[in-house]
């Protein structure tokens, strides 16, 4: 016979009491979960010549969020970085006119490149190298070059003549590869791929002006990303895009990398056609992809066409969205992003679609 059988009003108690304990310790675990969850692991460094932000939501965010950076650095070393080391595009630029071994991602990715540069009439072109460094813009060479020098560059500038195949690729004899306008999109692509096999909950990850959106939001929200004002200071906003799970957002800009003479500005998109710093009424472009490297590509093709002739060029590609800030501070936005963008930024004003 026990205490309890004998006052069964105790068992009641004792079984509310017991309940009510469960009851708090598994509310107190949610909470504990949900800050969990909503606190990512963040890590940040330089990569690829460029500031990046890891943030990753899930378990081992901290080592993944430590990987997505090794990896960044790989890449560049391995592959992308165009004028130093032995990466590929270094080997290939170094050894123009010839065959050269590459791993089959970079074969990949120059056809990708190649592909894209057709698609944008040339717009983006990754054989740019030869006027990328002829003006040095940003650099310690930077300067006005003569037309002479400028025509004698922008002869080696034409996609058409790369020669890609599946472990091996060629270029003509003074050509030269710059993946500047691509790499950062890229590596966002290749991120993605690691967060899939580390099992990430979700991230975001900034690699420059390209922004990798990683699942949802744990917050429950949409994943809000501000668009930089281009004459305003870094941390200025022109506005901010409202977005949903897995895009890439790149942003192309003549604040980035510039120099004034004369009252002119020359900015580091150069325009292949003319052979000099883009000039297309454009400040600054926002492209939203589910690809990194088709955002990254196009918000520098859009740059060089201007705000009319990028529209066929957008629609060409498979849902990717845009949004145009024009010299005289007008904001267009292409119907897919219409009801994602706020305006925030003073001495604006949103443009009528055409
Ligand atoms: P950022 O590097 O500032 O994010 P972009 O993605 O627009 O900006 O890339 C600009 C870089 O791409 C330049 O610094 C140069 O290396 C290269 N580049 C410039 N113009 C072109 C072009 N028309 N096509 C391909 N690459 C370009
Ligand atoms: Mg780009």
């Amino acid at each position: 016979m026990t205490h309890t059988r004998n006052h069964p009003r105790w068992g009641a108690i004792v079984s509310a009491v017991i309940a009510a304990v469960c009851t708090a310790l598994v509310a107190g675990l949610l909470i504990y979960d949900a800050v969990c969850v909503r606190a990512p692991a963040v890590q940040s460094g330089t990569a690829m010549g460029t500031v990046v932000t890891a943030k990753v939501w899930g378990p081992s965010g901290d080592q993944t969020a430590r990987a997505v950076l090794d990896r960044l650095a790989a890449l560049d070393k391995n592959c992308l970085s165009a004028y130093e080391g032995d990466s590929d595009i270094a080997r290939i630029n170094q050894n123009a006119g010839s065959s050269v071994k590459v791993s089959s991602y970079t074969a990949e990715l120059l056809s990708h490149l190649i592909q894209a540069a057709s698609q944008t009439d040339g717009a983006f072109d990754p054989t740019v190298g030869a006027l990328v460094q002829l003006w040095d813009i940003g650099g310690p060479d930077e300067r006005i070059p003569s037309a002479s020098e400028i025509d004698g560059a922008r002869g080696s500038v034409d996609w058409r003549q790369v020669q890609v195949h599946s472990d091996s690729v060629q270029i003509r004899k003074g050509q030269s590869l710059d993946t500047g306008a691509a790499g950062k999109g890229a590596a966002c692509d290749e991120i993605r791929e690691l967060l899939q096999t580390q099992n990430a909950e979700s991230a975001v990850i900034s690699v420059g002006g390209s922004i990798l959106l990683y699942g949802k939001n744990p917050e429950g929200d949409p994943w809000s990303v501000g668009i930089r004002d281009p004459r305003g200071e870094s941390s200025d906003r022109l506005g901010t895009l409202e977005l949903g799970a897995d895009l890439c957002i790149s942003t192309s800009g003549d604040y980035e990398r510039y120099f004034e003479r004369d009252g002119i500005r020359y900015c580091h998109i150069l325009d292949p056609r003319t052979g000099c710093p883009a000039r297309s009424g454009l400040i600054s472009v926002t492209v939203v992809s589910s690809s990194g490297v088709i955002s990254d590509v196009l918000s520098t093709a859009c740059f060089v066409l201007g705000y009319e002739r990028s529209l066929p060029v957008l629609e060409s590609f498979d849902n990717a969205q845009a949004v145009f800030v024009t010299d005289s501070r007008e904001v267009y936005v292409t119907p897919g992003l219409a009801d994602h963008f706020t305006l925030a930024a003073a001495g604006y004003t949103m443009g009528a679609s055409s």
